[in-house]
């Protein structure tokens, strides 16, 4: 993959994720509405896609886009945000325990308290402002802490690089729900190990496109589980949500600033 580190967030907007169509030279990529991939003679995938759920070149392209914007190694795209932060939760197992901000929006509160409760996955929410109430939080079982800054809907602030700093001295994934800063905060610098966002928000742009999308600081082995769940749980997007958010990358700078 092109290394992406020198290049400027509004060029990188632009162009990361997008390639010349080699079959007819279109510069905007073609949506691939095919559920099926041609198998080789051999039965192998060389041109690497097999099956729309496991993976789809808009897909492909969206998450190639959005990872080196945030920073990241390796991303995963939804159909919305909450099966995003779904599949993040059910890559914890049964008796881990999660810190969450107690702003956090109210959806991800929600799957939180009332979907994975019952799954046996418990969570303490925690006004993330207050360092010492988030290390107290800790237990011997927590493997995840959710931030959320600024948050939705009250526009609470978190210090994400001290919260980060937390998470790793206890050995626990820390999550930044990065929706409402895309662009001029970068959770993946300040030290956390996933960075999240809604794409309904401000990636699409023009309340036309439902998504989300976690990007991994790592390829390690709790991304690997994310991945899983998503082609195998299959909330995956549709290759016109891919195309539609994409291309709302491409105005994402100049929009945020003119937020
Ligand atoms: C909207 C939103 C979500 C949920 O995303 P959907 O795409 O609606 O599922 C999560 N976090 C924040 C901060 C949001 O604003």
């Amino acid at each position: 993959m092109k290394d992406w580190r020198k290049v400027h967030v509004e060029t990188l907007a632009v162009h990361a994720g997008h390639e010349i169509d080699p079959a007819t030279g279109a510069v905007a990529a073609p949506i691939h509405l095919s559920t099926t991939f041609q198998r080789d003679v051999e039965g192998t995938y060389s041109r690497g896609f097999m099956y729309s759920r496991n993976d789809n070149p808009n897909r492909k392209a969206l998450e190639d886009g959005v990872s080196p914007l945030e920073g990241g190694a390796a991303a995963a795209a939804f159909g919305s945000g909450m099966a995003t932060a779904m599949a993040l939760f059910a890559a914890l197992a049964p008796g881990d325990h999660i810190v969450a901000h107690v702003d956090a929006y109210y959806g991800t509160s929600r799957l939180l308290s009332d979907v994975f409760l019952r799954w046996k996955l418990e969570t303490d929410f925690v006004d993330m402002s207050d360092l010492a109430a988030v290390e107290k939080a800790l237990r011997p079982n927590t493997r995840l802490l959710w931030m959320e800054t600024p948050s939705n809907p009250l526009l609470k602030i978190v210090d994400v690089a001290a919260v980060a700093q937390i998470a790793r001295k206890a050995g626990v994934i820390s999550v930044c729900d990065n929706t409402w800063a895309p662009i001029i905060q970068r959770p993946l610098e300040l030290g956390t190990d996933f960075t999240f966002h809604s794409t309904t928000k401000y990636f699409g742009g023009h309340c036309d496109v439902m998504g989300g999308i976690v990007i991994a600081k790592r390829n390690d082995d709790f991304f690997e589980r994310v991945r899983t769940i998503q082609y195998t749980g299959g909330a995956v997007p549709s290759p016109f949500d891919c195309w539609l958010v994409l291309r709302g990358m491409k105005t994402l700078p100049l929009r945020v600033r003119a937020h």
